[in-house]
């Protein structure tokens, strides 16, 4: 497919999601919300589930041009059914324009996307709903101080998981919503990051020649909960792409395709970067658990090559 993104050049002048809000400087995330906006233009409707992203609009002000709706963290594909539906009834009668194509977007976080919205996203997936999915993957329950999510990676640190003589941070694996939307068998399922904004556009115009559910996972580092200057959030999504450890890819129709691939880092530069991973280096160095957060990603990138 041809694509109308071919450099950085070709991000959408218009801005959608206007400054001055209340998220953290440097958000990972606010940065692909902006650019996800830009992209799928101005008839947006966002469904926004009860998570960081909510601190985006706070009422009376809202930085969204297009509407935005706020619901609780279980329920967004739920109102985002509601929503379609509302448009699809709006067109039969002839009120509103076909051509004007109404988008569906549901903003949410890991904690939601993962765990406490996962049935309600199950749900809609399986109804064939026509919406576009947007998890900024932030890692932990953020907007609460970062307590561990279901999608808080082995050995990091959290809230609820600092590291003890006993153990090292969260024990258990990151989940693979990838392979979970895959397995439901949407038209489009995608990984994103804020490093790489080509990639990130390409994907969803390529998504947008499909009906049906459209899911796209996004890295988005956090400063306060990772542990790292604002400034560095790109350079931190870039190493984790370069190490392997956020692999980008697309699945279309089931079918999976690597967007890079190439000669990989080493995990440590990555952990190296955040305070979460700290306790691995300081006092002393934890190289079983390093070795193994390797392994995992050395055997990943086995299984994609055979
Ligand atoms: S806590 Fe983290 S994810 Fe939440 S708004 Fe701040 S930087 Fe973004």
């Amino acid at each position: 497919m041809e694509t109308r993104f071919r450099t950085l050049k070709d991000i959408p002048l218009e801005e959608e999601l206007v400054p001055g809000t209340m998220i953290c400087a440097g958000c990972g995330g606010a940065l692909l919300v902006r650019i996800f906006e830009k992209v799928l233009g101005s008839n947006v409707i966002t469904v926004n589930a009860a998570g960081c992203m909510t601190m985006l609009s706070v009422f009376p002000f809202t930085p969204f041009k297009s509407s935005w709706f706020y619901v609780a963290m279980a329920s967004a594909p739920a109102a985002a059914q509601g929503v379609r539906d509302a448009l699809d009834i709006l067109i039969k009668k002839n009120k509103i324009d076909s051509k004007d194509n109404l988008k569906v977007l549901v903003l949410t976080g890991d904690g939601a996307a993962s765990g406490i919205g996962l049935q309600s996203t199950s749900a809609a997936i399986q109804r064939g709903l026509d919406f576009y999915y947007l998890v900024y993957d932030n890692e932990a329950f953020s907007n609460t101080g970062f307590q561990a999510s279901e999608s808080s990676p082995f050995a990091s640190a959290t809230k609820t998981t600092s590291p003890t003589e006993t153990h090292e941070g969260v024990m258990s694996q990151k989940k693979d919503l990838f392979e979970i939307w895959r397995a439901h068998k949407p038209p489009y399922v995608a990984t994103i990051s804020p490093a790489f904004i080509k990639d990130m556009m390409q994907k969803i115009e390529r998504s947008s020649q499909f009906k049906g559910p459209k899911l796209f996972i996004a890295n988005s580092p956090c400063p306060p909960g990772w542990g790292i200057e604002s400034d560095q959030v790109i350079r931190v999504a870039n190493l984790a792409v370069e190490t392997g450890i956020w692999p980008l890819k697309e699945a279309i129709n089931g079918e999976v395709r690597h967007t890079w691939m190439q000669k990989r880092r080493p995990v440590e530069e990555y952990l190296k970067t955040q305070e979460r991973f700290e306790h691995l280096f300081k006092p002393t160095r934890n190289d079983e658990i390093i070795n193994q957060l390797q392994k995992r990603v050395d055997d990943y990138w086995s299984s994609v090559k055979k």
